[in-house]
């Protein structure tokens, strides 16, 4: 019997809710996995390895598992031979040089000879060299945050959210720079293993799929029949909308799949044309 291809994704952290929902929007079925390495699918010919997320790049190049999510500031850091096969959308985060909120920055050549502390400095010294600038890069693991307080470091760069935990520690952003998201790759040798790289062109379709059902959904609504050609215009539909006749003649039933992100849009201009009755459905898949 052949090996199923193995997924490594983040054991715990920010990466792990989203990625077992996207899996699941796959149809995996995946069984209780708290405190497991190696958890096969059901029913899709793949096993889930779980690791921390600095782990993930390094496996995925030495073919300890064929493919894995991580997120791109990881990716960048660690600076792996692997292949980056498609990029996912979610935990998108950016990496930001920030500064005590008491001191003012006005341009990125005041980080020349400042201590900058980060967990990233791979991608830290990548932006340095670009801007040509001399700063010396504190390389620390965790709680980057408090290094200025500490007296370790003058500026910090580090994952930024909210900008509440800058806050708290009496800093504030200074410039992004490496934007960053969840991000599917692959060992580079993978495609020879044409039974595994079959599996992962079957896994690539149905998050394609998934990916695109979830910025989807299906709209329908009744309108006056004179009403058609302008209710056309205004849906920014996939596909031409469907029409289906009602018992009230002078009536039409429109369906359509819209972005999700351009109802609320086109929610008045429909009303304005006479619509009612308006439902918003999500749609689980897609395959087009
Ligand atoms: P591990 O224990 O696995 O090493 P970690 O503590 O290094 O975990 P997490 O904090 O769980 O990592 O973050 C994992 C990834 O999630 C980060 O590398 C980044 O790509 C993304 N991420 C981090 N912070 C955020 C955020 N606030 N919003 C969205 N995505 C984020
Ligand atoms: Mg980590």
């Amino acid at each position: 019997m052949q090996e199923n291809l193995k997924l490594a994704i983040q054991k715990k952290g920010r990466l792990t809710e989203k990625t077992i929902e996207l899996l699941k929007n796959c149809g995996l079925e995946i069984e209780n996995y708290s405190d497991r390495l190696m958890v096969p699918a059901r029913n899709f010919p793949i096993d889930l390895i779980f690791l921390r997320d600095d782990d993930i790049p390094e496996y995925v190049q030495d073919g300890v598992t064929d493919i894995g999510i991580v997120g791109e500031n990881v990716l960048f850091e660690k600076n792996t031979n692997v292949e980056l096969v498609f990029k996912l959308g979610y935990s998108k985060c950016k990496l930001t040089i920030a500064v005590p909120e008491a001191n003012d920055y006005n341009s990125i050549s005041e980080l020349n000879g400042k201590r900058i502390a980060t967990s990233y400095p791979v991608i830290l010294k990548n932006f340095l060299n670009k801007n040509k600038i001399d700063a010396k890069i504190i390389d620390i693991s965790g709680s980057v945050e408090v290094a200025p307080s500490l007296g370790i470091s003058d500026l910090i760069c580090d994952i930024v959210s909210t900008g509440n935990t800058l806050r708290l520690h009496k800093l504030k952003p200074f410039i992004d720079i490496f934007n960053s998201e969840a991000v599917l790759i692959k060992n580079s040798s993978l495609a020879n293993n044409s039974y595994k790289q079959d599996i992962l062109n079957k896994l690539l379709l149905r998050i394609e799929s998934a990916i695109k059902a979830k910025k989807s959904k299906y709209i329908m609504m009744n309108i006056p029949k004179e009403s058609l050609d302008i209710v056309s215009n205004i849906i920014p539909s996939l596909k031409s909308p469907t029409i289906l006749p009602l018992a009230d003649e002078s009536m039409l039933a429109v369906h359509a799949v819209i972005p999700s992100d351009q109802f609320w849009k086109i929610n008045d201009q429909l009303k304005d044309a006479g619509a009612s009755g308006i439902l918003l459905i999500p749609i689980e898949n897609m395959i087009l």
